[in-house]
């Protein structure tokens, strides 16, 4: 299979800029070739005139699973929306309805540009079932706590999810294990999982991290350290980190994990929204920390909008260091893009870059949003809509084209959700 996309615009963020007028030709999952009026022969031709290509985006953070739980338990605190409504409801989901409201969320993400996603929940076997059949990019990390005293279940069931996942569909598809958080993992499990990590699997481990005040101080009191602290004192950080939110990093923190392959995962809609705070994005960049970007689950979100995740995360940082310099726009695309993909572990993924793995998002400008058209760059993350996403290449295949997600019946989804839904509440 080969694509040749020609005459169109692209944002090369290496060199921080849009180049117009150029082709860009795609053979198997591959950019073979950019350049301008390229003599090549390909099975398909995309006119880019009038349209925008970027990188697919990375949701370096969500759960794809909680798409029931939108609007359902809003408007409380962190520890009292987990313990007394997210919690209960979860426990009575079963591996079905979590296919289905992955498959919901997939969609979502499709529909805002994303082409890979870094998703921790369970029953993930399933999860990377909706990933393959819509074709986008997945890694699959299974959240895991021992506070039910269910630890050696979970480690054995990620084993197999491993063994059974790793690399499947083409390498679409990664498995990374994923203790839930401190608070919800014992001292030694944590540990367990950490040398798991390096002896057993590719080193690389997702964590929700200094999410709340209420975690930071309950941390000092029971190890003396702060969460970061912490988890570096039982080897964690001896593995590549994905650590999702951040927002209470601390400057002798930010010493530690300079040197280590240490990715914060900002998801600015959830910290807002939780009133958890706001992750020093602008501290952390300065400090040559690499960041990625994700909108975490629809029960804190409530969407998975990675179009207006740009957005909020590009403005709230200014708000907040007011400063109105702080975190440009370039900055949230490189978190979008090639910064997320690294903090998931893939090499040659999310830059437009021959040799790179074709996974790409088209704008339509002919839309409200990009007329005129000014600074494209400032329009993709601060004027844009997920409405203004055309097509979305995964793999250098079409998952959505002319607004229409190629692998799946959205309709149908949305259906079965609905019944799902009111089902799982008579439970
Ligand atoms: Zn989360």
């Amino acid at each position: 299979m080969s694509l040749l996309i020609k005459n169109i615009s692209y944002l090369d963020i290496e060199q921080e800029k849009i180049i117009d007028r150029a082709d860009v030709f795609i053979e198997e999952n591959k950019i073979k070739k950019i350049g301008r009026d390229l003599e090549v022969q390909a099975d398909e031709v995309f006119d880019g005139k009038d349209k925008l290509l970027t990188p697919g985006f990375v949701n370096a953070h969500t759960h794809l699973g909680m798409s029931y739980f939108r609007n359902y338990a809003d408007d409380l605190a962190l520890m009292d929306w987990l313990e007394n409504e997210i919690w209960p409801i979860e426990a009575k989901l079963n591996a079905e309805d979590i296919y289905w409201s992955s498959l919901l969320s997939i969609i979502e993400n499709i529909r805002s540009g994303v082409t890979s996603f870094c998703d921790m929940y369970y029953e993930m076997d399933r999860v990377g079932d909706a990933a393959i059949k819509a074709g986008i990019r997945g890694v699959l990390t299974r959240g895991m706590t021992d506070v039910d005293g269910k630890g050696e279940e979970k480690l054995k069931e990620f084993d197999d999810l491993y063994k059974n996942y790793q690399n499947k569909a083409n390498g679409r598809i990664r498995v990374v294990p994923a203790p839930h958080a401190i608070y919800t993992c014992s001292t030694d499990f944590l540990k367990e999982i950490s040398k798991r990590s390096l002896e057993r699997y590719d080193s690389l481990i997702h964590i929700h991290l200094s999410e709340t005040l209420t975690e930071v101080e309950n941390s000092k009191k029971e190890y003396g350290m702060t969460p970061i602290e912490y988890v570096n004192s039982l080897g964690l950080l001896d593995s590549q980190i994905i650590a999702a939110h951040c927002v209470h990093i601390t400057d002798e923190e930010i010493e530690l994990v300079k040197d280590k392959k240490f990715f914060p995962v900002y998801n600015p809609s959830s910290n807002l929204k939780l009133a958890s705070g706001f992750t020093p994005v602008d501290k952390l960049l300065k400090n040559n920390i690499t960041m990625a970007l994700g909108t975490d689950g629809d029960s804190s979100n409530n969407n998975q909008d990675f179009v207006e995740e740009m957005h909020i995360g590009g403005i709230v940082n200014k708000a907040v260091t007011m400063n109105e310099k702080a975190v440009p726009a370039i900055e949230i695309l490189k978190m979008a893009t090639v910064n997320g993909a690294r903090a998931l572990g893939f090499e040659n993924l999310g830059l437009i870059k021959e040799g790179y793995l074709a996974d790409l998002t088209i704008f339509d400008l002919d839309s409200n949003s990009f007329t005129p058209r000014n600074n494209l760059i400032s329009a993709l993350v601060y004027s844009a809509n997920s409405s203004d996403v055309e097509a979305v290449i995964c793999d250098g295949d079409f998952i959505m084209k002319n607004r229409e997600i190629v692998k799946l019946d959205e309709k149908k989804v949305r259906q079965v959700v609905n019944e799902r839904w009111e089902d799982i509440k008579r439970r």
